[in-house]
């Protein structure tokens, strides 16, 4: 009896035996469902074998074959070993957390199919020319309608009322719904909205140039296999083991695409979509977190408006996903558009990878299977032997290196797309001995005056919500703790809330000090409520609308808010990060940062390159369009090589000082690194187990570079004590050796309650 050899969802890493019937026809890939203890678990059937390494009599069958959804490719299988292997989480826990939900419980997938719309014979008879003008929603879907059956996302596209306005077509007689039996992309439309500038059309020239983009080249796999040195140079950003690099194929490419804000990246990624859609292939476009919206969404459907397009984010109802996510693997849907989980979507007839903003850390995954999506993204592309396009005002300081040292190709963007809209003057409001009122300086306040009787909006950025980072006593310096975590409460007045941002911990405003009593309690600090009631009391015309994570919690606010915006019904907007990217204000003429200056001299390594993306952001938000922008941050530290770099909107100058002070400190990307995480509620045993983890890998004598055991920076999180051990070297293999045999000695170490986790090229520390 053949053998099945299955990915679980279990922490142990290895996959599990299981009997098969021989007349059954597995594949590798497909759902299974097994007993496993007492439970009857999902798994995936990783490989089929003649031979266990355990007595046959000890093997247990499965219990059936799921064959409601097409198996997976060996495609994906394979970078998901890839990213259990680099990362190292087990490989069952890997290849599970990369399904949708669905896919992963017992009960069988029924998706209903969903319902597109046609013209019906009274339909097609009407004369478009000749109908009413004023219905011009009704006008426009018949219009679209006319071309191909259309379902109902692609008709909402094209307006926001399709839905109503659909509902009369039906009741005319004119419309009915269809069911979608065959993908329609073939009549691919792309809605040409710009010619492109100079060098846009060299990037995009650029891409398409590579043999990968042709689809007659790349999907000729065997013949690139044999060209062993193509795929070798190619493989190293990721580390492969030296015995896979024969795999990769020499259509890959990884470029850069570094253009400044409103340079017109989207432009080239839609132009770049269209080409490749054209030649029947797929496109993964990868975004971070918070700037998957449904406007975004939409905007690609306007682009394409007869493409099959879906989205792909944790933050969407299992049915959706699971619906999105088969309709990628059938190859049905052409376009991608998604979070950094999207990134192991099944896509048959993958030729392009896009990634947005690739400097962002929502790219990399917090916990459990520890990976970075761009990265991974490119081993990816690297497999499939198809162009990949990192794109970014504000590259990461790795992927900077890369393009420096020539691995990747660069491509520039150094000029606004749109020639009236110059780029912001940026200048440095001195704080150091002036008098501030509730942290805004004169100057900053008289330029928001000046804005609101010119009538144009400005943004007050800061990076804390809630109305203080701390409560403080007068009497005695007692400040809001959190009970549980080694932060400060925030003080969030509207609600009267102590509130930790780390814990979620909340209590009360006490009404006296709970150390002295004394009933003089002041906040300490700037948050944006505070703020925002600092401004309402100094311009009390003026409509200020905050935007924060508080403030957009509930569904739909932020899309409200954004309207209000576009409408002009505001004229100070004041906000956290969330405000950063994406957004078009054309009114919008100033942009305010407050108290930047945190980042500037911080325990972690990667702040100010932070810092300056953020600002870089937020100040192309200043003078998108006709008018002028101007920025002004408040700092102590005018002459900091960052705001020199940021007011002379250079980039270049401000990587290279980066560069430099990494080099100079020996920190990536000069080396690459790895963190042994622990936490436990009992302090001791913490430290005791780091330190046994790092007594091990001393006598392992490996070339690299053992740091000593250390508290986190957060070093109490939700009553667990947390500590860190830090491990370095000169390159990704020698770290990656190390980690092989490193990782089964602190498994043996007897702590069996201790929570640890490695974090390879960790963000955080
Ligand atoms: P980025 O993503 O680089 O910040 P966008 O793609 O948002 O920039 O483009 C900024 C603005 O320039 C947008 O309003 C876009 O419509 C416009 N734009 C982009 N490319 C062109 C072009 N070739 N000609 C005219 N306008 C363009
Ligand atoms: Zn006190
Ligand atoms: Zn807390």
């Amino acid at each position: 009896m053949p053998i099945l050899r299955i990915a679980l969802d279990v922490p142990l890493s290895t996959l599990f035996d299981y009997l098969v019937d021989e007349n059954l026809q597995v594949k590798i890939g497909q759902r299974v469902l097994v007993p496993f203890g007492r439970k009857q678990m999902v798994g995936i059937v990783m490989e089929v074998v003649e031979k266990s390494d355990f007595a046959v009599d000890r093997i247990k069958p499965i219990t059936q074959l799921l064959a409601d959804v097409p198996p997976l490719a060996e495609e994906v299988l394979t970078l998901l070993r890839f990213c259990s292997d680099y990362y190292h989480h087990p490989l069952g826990l890997t290849v599970m957390a990369a399904l949708p939900s669905r896919l992963r419980a017992a009960e069988p997938v029924v998706i209903k199919r969903e319902l597109s719309y046609e013209l019906t014979s009274a339909g097609r008879a009407l004369d478009l020319k000749e109908f009413p003008k004023r219905r011009a929603v009704q006008l426009r879907l018949l219009q679209a309608l006319s071309e191909q059956a259309l379902s109902m996302a692609q008709l909402k596209a094209l307006s926001s009322s399709a839905t109503t306005q659909l509902k009369v077509l039906v009741d005319e007689g004119w419309v009915a719904s269809c069911a979608m039996t065959q993908p329609h992309a073939l009549a691919h439309t792309f809605n040409n909205a710009h010619t492109l500038t100079a060098e846009q059309q060299v990037a995009v020239d650029a891409v398409t140039q590579t043999a990968g983009f042709n689809p007659d080249s790349s999907l000729d796999f065997e013949k690139n296999k044999n060209q062993e040195n193509v795929g070798r140079v190619s493989t190293r950003h990721v580390g492969l083991k030296s015995d896979q690099r024969s795999n990769g194929k020499s259509g890959f490419k990884c470029f850069l695409l570094h253009g400044i804000t409103g340079s017109g990246k989207t432009e080239v990624y839609v132009h770049l979509m269209h080409l490749a859609l054209q030649q029947q292939g797929q496109v993964l476009l990868l975004v971070p977190e918070i700037n998957l919206t449904p406007q975004l969404e939409n905007y690609f459907r306007s682009r394409f408006p007869h493409t099959e397009l879906v989205s792909l984010h944790s933050g969407m109802n299992d049915t959706e996903r699971t619906k999105n996510w088969l309709k990628a693997q059938s190859g049905e849907a052409r376009i991608v558009l998604g979070t950094r989980l999207s990134v192991f979507t099944p896509l048959p007839k993958l030729s392009l990878i896009l990634v947005d903003e690739e400097h962002d850390a929502s790219f990399k995954q917090q916990d459990g299977l520890r990976y970075s999506a761009r990265d991974v993204a490119i081993f990816r592309a690297n497999q499939r032997g198809v162009p990949i396009v990192l794109g970014s005002a504000t590259p990461s300081l790795e992927s900077y290196y890369n393009a420096q040292s020539g691995r990747y190709q660069l491509l520039k963007l150094t000029r606004r797309a749109n020639e009236q809209a110059a780029l912001p003057v940026v200048r440095c409001l001195n704080t150091a001995n002036v008098p501030m009122q509730d942290g805004l300086s004169p100057l900053l306040l008289a330029a928001l005056s000046e804005r609101l009787q010119r009538k144009e909006q400005s943004l007050i950025f800061i990076n804390r919500r809630g109305y203080a980072p701390v409560l403080m006593c007068t009497a005695c310096g007692w400040l809001s703790g959190c009970s549980n975590c080694a932060g400060k409460l925030v003080l969030h007045l509207k609600d009267r809330r102590l509130r930790c941002h780390h814990c979620g911990h909340q209590e009360r405003v006490p009404h006296g000090c709970p150390s002295c009593g004394n009933t003089d309690l002041q906040p300490v600090g700037l948050g944006t409520q505070r703020v925002e009631e600092a401004l309402q009391a100094h311009f009390p015309e003026a409509r200020i609308l905050r935007v924060d994570r508080d403030s957009t919690r509930n569904k739909g606010s932020w899309v409200a808010m954004r309207k209000q915006i576009e409408a002009e019904e505001v004229d100070i907007l004041v906000g956290t990060q969330i405000l950063a990217k994406g957004h078009d204000f054309p009114n919008m003429t100033l942009v305010g940062v407050l108290n930047p200056d945190g980042a500037l001299y911080s325990a972690d390594f990667r702040a100010s390159e932070k810092l300056f993306a953020q600002l870089a952001q937020v100040s192309g938000r200043a003078g998108r369009a006709d008018k002028p922008g101007e920025v002004l941050v408040q700092t102590a530290f005018p002459d900091h090589p960052l705001f020199r770099a940021l007011r002379a909107h250079d980039f270049d100058e401000w990587a290279k000082t980066l560069l430099s002070e990494r080099e100079q400190a020996g920190f990536p990307p000069f080396v690459f690194q790895v963190l042994l995480r622990a936490e436990d509620r009992q302090e001791s045993d913490v430290y005791v187990f780091l330190k046994q983890a790092r007594e091990m890998a001393k006598e392992l004598k490996m070339p690299v570079e053992i740091y000593g055991v250390v508290a986190a920076t957060m070093a109490k999180r939700a009553n667990h004590f947390r500590a860190q051990l830090l491990v370095q070297s000169d390159t990704r293999k020698s770290l990656q050796q190390f980690l092989r045999e490193w990782r089964p000695l602190i498994e043996t170490i007897p702590a069996k309650k201790i929570r640890w986790s490695l974090d390879i090229d960790p963000l955080d520390f």
